[in-house]
């Protein structure tokens, strides 16, 4: 195995929503990058993929799944949980639900006026969210009526339309969703798409199929060894620097494989530490999602377009309206509807009969369990262990409960029912005269059923003290490592309000423009 030294200024790890930014911007700017990434190309006439409407589809498609899961929760029952993680040029961006949220203005004013990450203050960043909407393409789905029905029934339950949920002060209310759609298809964009291979980017090599084993730290600039194509293992290093990508689980587990961890859990597992960097896969953060579905519905099959209906809403678990522009965190659940009507949904499992339905989620957002990304062996090969420990901090339980409470106070809603034609069913533990229904159920409940959201971050956090943090906020270079920064959303130190490609692609394109910022275009 020999290390190509000349060959590259920068290599990046990761095709998904951040990596494939950086990669398609650094090119852009002239630099020779390549772009490893363990998945595959997927194919234009893939339309399980690109078709919004196939969204079932695609998440069933073994090809693109790396197949992650959880340790045993002990709050849910000791479930196993799937954290699915796609594979493939575009990441999680193959096969998420496209619903497209900024995060919330008090996120990053938190992250730059409490946490110490100089530059990510909201007013900052909205230039890059800008050139990621206009370039990325962000779009509504067509009105529907089951739509207008869904905002009239979130009015009776204290949430007010809101328009502008992203570009406004607050996500409060019942918001018309933006989604990571070309409306003209309608066809599914990612930023892999649309950053990298919608451009003429010579300077740009993409190598699919490579699977980065780890890196080889102390010889300059890192040496990145990995499995090519061929079943190779083969290595390289840039000239410039390494930029790991590769997401909240496969990250912090790629810098533990190359001796940047815990130095004592690293010595157990016989890796030789390069940096005591304790808080490497520490400060794992994923919402929670519990909801209740209802049925026998007669919605106009064409009511959901995308991943969810077009109307979802965000709402405080204290049940009061938040200020105007909300305090960090206040806005604390998101509701995102959907229906058996989507191609391939999920069909209930016995003892449930099979029916068509409506399945009303809530994510619980800003909760304050946190989880950790491990080892159980050297082996690169290995899975790395999960932990999301949802539900470990006693707080979260009130939060989760009202945010079944909430999904539970809209699916009572009368006027909805008749709209939507259905009505509760009797094994859900709905029951009409909320908020009276008994607590033991509803915690049963959330333990039998709460599932993922796939909102991963926090587990590279970005932050000054080395002691709780793996990435400087003004570089995302990794603290103590020459060479080496972390761009995806595991450098996010805390969740943020919604669905998490938004924050991603922003790290990437902030990321992009901090190490740009270094040389600028390349002469
Ligand atoms: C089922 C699902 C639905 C979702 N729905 C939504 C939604 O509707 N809206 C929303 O905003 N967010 C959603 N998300 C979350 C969002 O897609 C992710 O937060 C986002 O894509 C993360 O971006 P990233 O760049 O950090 O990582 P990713 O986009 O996950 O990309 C990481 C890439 O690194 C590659 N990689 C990993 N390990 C290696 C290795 N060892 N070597 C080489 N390459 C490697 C992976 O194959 C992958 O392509 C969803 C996620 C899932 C799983």
């Amino acid at each position: 195995m020999s290390a190509n030294q000349s060959e590259y200024d920068y290599v990046v790890i990761g095709a998904g929503a951040a990596g494939s930014i950086v990669a398609g911007e650094t090119a852009a700017a002239g630099y020779r990058v390549l772009l490893l990434e363990a998945g595959l190309e997927v194919s234009p006439d893939n339309n399980d993929v690109w078709d919004p409407t196939r969204w079932n589809e695609v998440l069933k498609d073994p090809a693109f799944e790396i197949g992650f899961e959880s340790t045993k929760q002990a709050h849910l029952d000791n479930r196993i949980l799937q954290l699915l993680q796609s594979k493939g040029l575009g990441g999680c961006q193959i096969h998420n639900a496209m619903v497209y949220v900024r995060g919330g203005r008090s996120t990053y004013d938190h992250w730059a006026n409490e946490l110490g990450c100089a530059g990510w203050s909201y007013q900052e960043l909205v230039p890059f969210f800008q050139q990621i909407e206009t370039t990325v393409g962000i779009s509504p789905p067509p009105a529907s009526a089951f739509g207008d029905a869904l905002i009239a029934a979130f009015g009776r339950v204290g949430l007010p339309f809101n328009p502008g949920y992203n570009e406004g002060p607050t996500e409060y209310g019942s918001v018309p969703f933006q989604f990571t759609v070309d409306a003209e298809g309608p066809r599914r964009t990612t930023s892999y798409q649309k950053y990298i291979a919608a451009r003429s980017l010579p300077t740009l090599t993409v190598q699919p199929g490579c699977f980065v084993r780890r890196l080889i730290l102390g010889r300059g600039v890192p040496i990145v060894e990995y499995t090519n194509a061929e079943g190779e293992i083969v290595a390289v290093q840039p000239v410039g620097e390494v930029v790991l990508a590769a997401g909240a689980i496969a990250s912090p587990a790629i810098l533990l494989r190359s001796g940047v961890g815990n130095a004592q859990a690293l010595e157990k597992l016989g890796i030789a530490t390069q940096c005591d960097l304790p808080a490497v896969g520490q400060n794992f953060y994923d919402d929670l999602g519990v909801g209740v579905i209802v049925g026998p519905n007669n919605i106009p099959m064409d009511a959901q377009r995308y991943g969810y209906i077009g109307v979802g809403a965000f709402a405080t678990a204290s049940g009061e309206a938040p200020q105007p522009v909300p305090g960090y965190g206040e806005v604390n659940i998101e509701i995102q509807i959907s229906t058996s009507s989507l191609p391939g949904a999920l069909e209930p499992k016995p003892p449930f009969p099979p029916l068509s339905y409506v399945l009303i989620g809530s994510s619980s957002l800003h909760l304050k369990s946190r989880g950790t990304v491990t080892l159980a062996t050297a082996d690169p090969a290995a899975k790395p262990v999960v932990d999301p420990g949802w539900l470990s901090d006693p707080e979260d339980w009130n939060r989760v409960l009202a945010a079944l409470g909430l999904v539970y106070r809209i699916a009572s809603d009368t006027e909805l029912a008749a709209a939507g034609g259905w009505h509760p069913l009797p094994f859900m533990p709905v029951n009409p005269k909320f908020p009276l229904f008994p607590i033991e159920i509803a915690e049963a409940w959330i333990r039998l059923t709460g599932l993922t959201v796939q909102h991963y971050v926090g587990s590279c956090a970005m932050g000054t003290d080395v002691k709780t943090s793996v990435v400087d906020p003004t570089t995302l270079s990794v603290h103590g490592v020459p060479g080496l920064r972390v761009i995806d959303a595991s450098v996010a130190p805390t969740p943020v309000t919604g669905n998490t490609a938004g924050v991603s692609m922003l790290i990437g394109a902030k990321g992009a423009s901090l190490l740009l910022g270094k040389g600028g275009k390349r002469g």
